[in-house]
């Protein structure tokens, strides 16, 4: 059984279908890559599925066979779902430390005692925000930074999946590079990942699976070298049609 089962998910806005009928599987321990042009529907895609701020109008969604549709963002994350904002977001007027000590307390599974500290520590420390970074405030931080921090706010809740929506977006090579290499040493302490970005060369190298949506819908699926050789995927991204051979 699948890890997330998301079936036929949808989500209007008024009369635009920003996700119209979404269905896919991510497998425990895998790296599932989501990509499409601006618009296609990513974002609300990773809202409906995490609650967070909303759930779909239909369809359903299953973390490890149980229906989690409808619920709330916070009972979501309870049960092992956390994400990431494609916006960095954190509370700019609280330290670094702080902010991972929100993620390792989210949901009140931990309260803020000597463990959730512990948790917390370890995942600035993971992501490269060590000791000397811990009183910095928030809104201080670089956008790498704050990304990171991000990242280490999210790994503190110790979930089951995360989902990643585009965290390489705004950085520099050399910080792709490094978000890339923080992805993969996510995914090996255990923590299946779904990675929304829209540049699909950072997918190709850190996905097992690959998703591309349109207006809504899903374009294509499946292995990353496949997904990409595919002329509907080809249209959408340039906007024309390679000649024929
Ligand atoms: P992506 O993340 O792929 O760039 P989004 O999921 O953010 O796309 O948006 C898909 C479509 O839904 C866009 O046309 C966007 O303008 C619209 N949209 C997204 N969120 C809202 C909202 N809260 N209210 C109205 N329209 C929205
Ligand atoms: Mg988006």
């Amino acid at each position: 059984m699948a890890l997330l089962e998301v079936q036929e998910v949808a989500k209007a806005f008024g009369s635009l279908k920003a996700v119209d009928g979404v269905s896919f599987e991510v497998e425990a321990g895998e790296i599932f890559g989501i990509a499409g042009p601006n618009g296609s529907g990513k974002s609300t895609l990773f809202n409906i599925v995490t609650g967070i701020p909303f759930g779909p109008d239909r369809g359903r969604v299953r973390l490890d066979g149980v229906e989690i549709q409808g619920r709330s963002g916070n009972a979501i994350a309870k049960l092992g779902l956390a994400r990431t904002f494609q916006r960095e977001t954190s509370f700019d007027g609280l330290t670094v430390f702080e902010n991972a000590l929100i993620g390792a307390t989210y949901g009140g599974s931990v309260r803020a005692t000597a463990l959730a500290e512990e948790r917390a520590a370890e995942a600035l420390e993971f992501v490269g925000l060590g000791a000397p970074s811990f009183g910095r405030l928030a809104g201080e931080l670089s956008v790498f930074e704050r990304k990171c921090l991000m990242l280490a706010t999210a790994v503190a809740m110790q979930p089951r999946i995360l989902l990643l929506d585009e965290p390489a977006s705004s950085l520099t090579k050399p910080e792709i590079e490094a978000s890339i290499g923080l992805i993969r040493r996510i995914a090996a302490r255990g923590i299946t990942i779904v990675l929304i970005e829209h540049v699909l060369t950072f997918l190709m190298s850190l996905s097992q699976h690959l998703m591309v949506l349109n207006n809504g819908q899903v374009l294509a699926r499946g292995r990353p070298a496949e997904v990409i050789a595919d002329s509907r995927v080809v249209e959408a991204y340039l906007g024309t049609r390679r000649p024929a051979a």
